[in-house]
């Protein structure tokens, strides 16, 4: 099949808040082809920055966008999105954000591609096998200890068995306070649920702050402290992986949402002593890239999750990338109040089977498709003109 129409939409909720919740905005790409089909993608980046990634101008031979990589091209085979995704990196060499923007089109692709054979992408990708994942509902620490609790009570109420906290208060205070937060969201989930905590790169390069945060937060049962350091700040991480292992300090350190293509994912790996490596498929590129960091994970012994702070079409093509690793058995699942979360699928979300665990679907493509109503409700409609000539003029669902 060759590919007929690459499309944008932009859907945001009316009102934007200043936290670091990101379903409140995001860039849906669909793939249509001359056969008749669709596929649907996600991008986790500022979405009109990624949106003119996908239109603007040629500059030179290595700005050309994504658009002019995809229009026109042939997609028969995983090899077909495999190079499509290569050209799109050669032609957006130097555009700022490209793997960001790009990965929406190559979600896509893969869906699209899926329906075309009959297959669900984690097949595609080389997996045998699509294992149980436990979904850990993914949710911002409240603005003081109370809050948090009742946060994490709510959570045990719609029958999660883990939770991540992040962001929010955490880090902006005494050690004291952060004790204080993490405690309130281990009484209010119970001694038996899964307890994650997101410092959000607050510590930045302090070493020290992070490692008392990771002894005190051990004895609360956390299975890992995510993001304590800014994700460029490799050799810190290393010192304080090494520190924490060598006092027997139970406790996992976690990054790496913040690399946004294969190479720094590989560097975060392999040098930041991290254990549990957390990949954002809206981010890194798509799922070509993602499932190359999963396979080096796999390696390396070292557990691969996804991170996914977007809309359940992300978590869906999330979940195909490390289907077949059946060691890496945990899933960020968002869990906030966003109507962007759930509402841009159909069927709404990746459903929970009884025992709570998740998998990726067997249905040809992702498994989700996109819910055009939720679109129309929730597109921004963007017009980009150069000298009164259109560039881009957002299409209907
Ligand atoms: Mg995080």
């Amino acid at each position: 099949m060759k590919i007929e129409a690459i499309d944008l939409f932009y859907v945001a909720l009316p009102k934007i808040e200043r936290s670091a919740d990101g379903t409140q905005d995001s860039l849906v790409v669909r793939v249509r082809t001359d056969n008749g089909l669709e596929g649907w993608g996600e991008c986790d980046a500022s979405p009109l920055v990624s949106m003119a990634a996908y239109v603007m101008p040629m500059s030179h031979s290595n700005i050309i966008n994504i658009r002019e990589a995809l229009l026109g091209e042939t997609l028969d085979s995983p090899e077909d999105v495999i190079r499509l995704r290569a050209k799109a990196g050669e032609y957006g060499l130097d555009i700022q954000q490209l793997d960001h923007a790009v990965a929406g089109a190559d979600i896509a692709l893969w869906d699209v591609l899926g329906k075309h054979l009959g297959e669900p992408v984690w097949k595609l990708i080389g997996h045998d096998a699509s294992y149980k994942k436990l979904p850990y509902a993914s949710v911002l620490f409240g603005d003081d200890p109370a809050e948090t609790r009742s946060i994490a009570e709510s959570i045990i109420k719609r029958d999660f068995r883990a939770a991540k906290f992040g962001w929010g208060p955490m880090g902006k205070g005494y050690l004291e306070d952060d004790i204080a937060l993490v405690q309130a969201a281990r009484d209010g989930l119970g001694p038996y649920a899964k307890l994650m905590v997101d410092a959000g790169v607050i510590w930045g390069d302090n070493v020290d702050a992070a490692y008392q945060r990771a002894v005190a937060f051990a004895n609360l049962d956390v299975t890992w402290l995510e993001e304590p350091l800014r994700s460029e700040e490799v050799g810190a991480y290393k010192e304080l992986s090494d520190r924490v292992r060598a006092n027997g300090i139970s406790i996992g350190i976690a990054g790496g949402e913040g690399a946004d293509f294969y190479r720094s994912a590989d560097d975060m790996m392999t040098n930041a002593g991290l254990d549990f490596v957390q990949i954002d498929v809206g981010r890194i590129g798509g799922i070509t890239e993602a499932k190359r960091v999963a396979d080096r994970a796999h390696e390396l012994g070292i557990q691969y999750v996804n991170h996914t702070f977007k809309s359940h079409l992300s978590v869906a093509a999330s979940i195909h990338v490390f289907a077949g690793y059946e060691e890496f058995d945990l899933t960020e699942y968002p869990a906030g109040e966003s109507p962007l979360i759930l509402g841009l699928t159909e069927p709404t979300g990746i459903f929970r089977d009884t025992d709570g665990f998740v998998r990726a679907s067997e249905a040809p493509g992702l498994g989700v498709e996109a819910n055009l109503d939720a679109i129309r409700q929730y597109q921004r409609h963007v017009k980009m003109e150069i000298d009164g000539q259109a560039l881009f003029k957002s299409d209907e669902p």
